[in-house]
């Protein structure tokens, strides 16, 4: 904990990623709450132990359908939504290819391509069939497996938004592993909070630039955040459903900024899918939703600023609205 300016900064490290909440008062209480509340959810959704609500799904995949407590069925109902929209980057059945690939976890290395070939029937988002009646959740064929790590920390960010307002709380920062969400704006900055924008494969604290809002969420994703390199290629840990690889593209990240960090998790993925050009398009016709693009020649690619402010700081970098 440290204060600074009167904020109380609450740390831990979950689902496998650093998570930090910003407070305005001294109250190690109320953070820990918040991370037993994490934590709770988190049992419900990880895919990398042996036992959770998801992993029952998985075990049972091929023999029967599994009853799940409502937040897990609802959840899913979202993603498979999401999934089965046509040309989706997103396909929660993508388990056998992540478990295969193994990325960001030890003894990763590039699978040979008849194991991909073979892997990629198991990934059908259609085979996974919803009963909303009985609540649960029937993988169709055995070996296939669903993974929720692409939404799981924004629909999480999100209850822990709740939470906090339920609690009186009007002003706090939630980073859950980059995605953030955030309530109100500090006491003293009624311009909003500074986010910062990652410099790709840089340090830690290398920023392109500061991303400003209040009361929104800011989720990344980048090549940058789980990967490994071989064959003088980086590998990294956003597959493309279509083809079982990293999906190769222009971009190095995507942040969303909107006001609900599940939505904020879902069109990361979806845009990262879409690419820049046909991404800023999209954007055009959703005006909840705004984006940042990084792509690997160096540019920042900011959709048109509605709910945000991008403030550069590296001039090295070419910035485009
Ligand atoms: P994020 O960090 O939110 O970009 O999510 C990345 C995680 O989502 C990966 O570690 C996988 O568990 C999962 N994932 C990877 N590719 C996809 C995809 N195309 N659709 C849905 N989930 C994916
Ligand atoms: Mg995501």
């Amino acid at each position: 904990m440290a204060n600074e300016a009167g904020v109380y900064s609450y740390s831990a490290v979950q689902m496998g990623s650093p998570v930090l909440l910003k407070l305005f008062e001294n109250n190690a209480a109320l953070a820990q709450q918040v991370f037993r509340l994490i934590a709770q959810q988190e049992n419900l959704f990880t895919v990398n132990r042996v036992q959770s609500e998801v992993m029952a799904i998985n075990h049972a995949a091929g023999e029967r359908p599994v009853a799940v407590s409502p937040a897990v069925f609802n959840l899913i109902q979202v993603a498979h939504t999401v999934s089965t929209l046509p040309d989706s980057a997103f396909n929660f059945a993508i388990g056998p290819i992540v478990k295969r690939w193994k990325i960001g976890f030890q003894g990763n290395s590039v699978p040979a391509a008849a194991d991909i070939t073979a892997l990629l029937p198991l990934t059908n988002p259609h085979q996974v069939v919803l009963d909303a009646a009985a609540q649960s959740v029937y993988l169709l064929q055995r070996g296939m497996e669903i993974d929720l790590g692409a939404i799981a920390k924004g629909y999480i960010a999100d209850r822990v938004q709740q939470w906090l307002r339920q609690q009186g709380v009007t002003q706090a920062l939630i980073n859950l592993g980059g995605n953030v969400q955030t309530l109100g704006a500090p006491p003293h900055e009624p311009q909003g909070w500074q986010i910062g924008l990652k410099k790709p494969f840089a340090d830690d604290n290398a920023l392109l630039g500061v991303i400003e809002v209040r009361e929104k969420s800011v989720v990344t994703s980048g090549i940058y955040e789980r990967y490994f390199e071989q064959q003088g290629r980086c590998w990294h840990h956003i597959f493309d459903p279509r083809t079982g690889y990293p999906l190769d593209n222009e971009l190095l990240s995507v942040t969303v900024i909107s006001d609900r960090s599940l939505d904020g998790d879902i069109y990361t993925t979806l845009l990262y899918g879409m690419g820049t050009e046909q991404g800023l398009n999209w954007l055009a016709s959703q005006s909840d939703i705004d984006a940042i693009f990084v792509t690997r020649d160096r540019q920042i690619v900011c959709s048109s600023p509605r709910h945000y402010r991008f403030r550069p700081a590296d001039t090295t970098w070419k910035l485009h609205y």
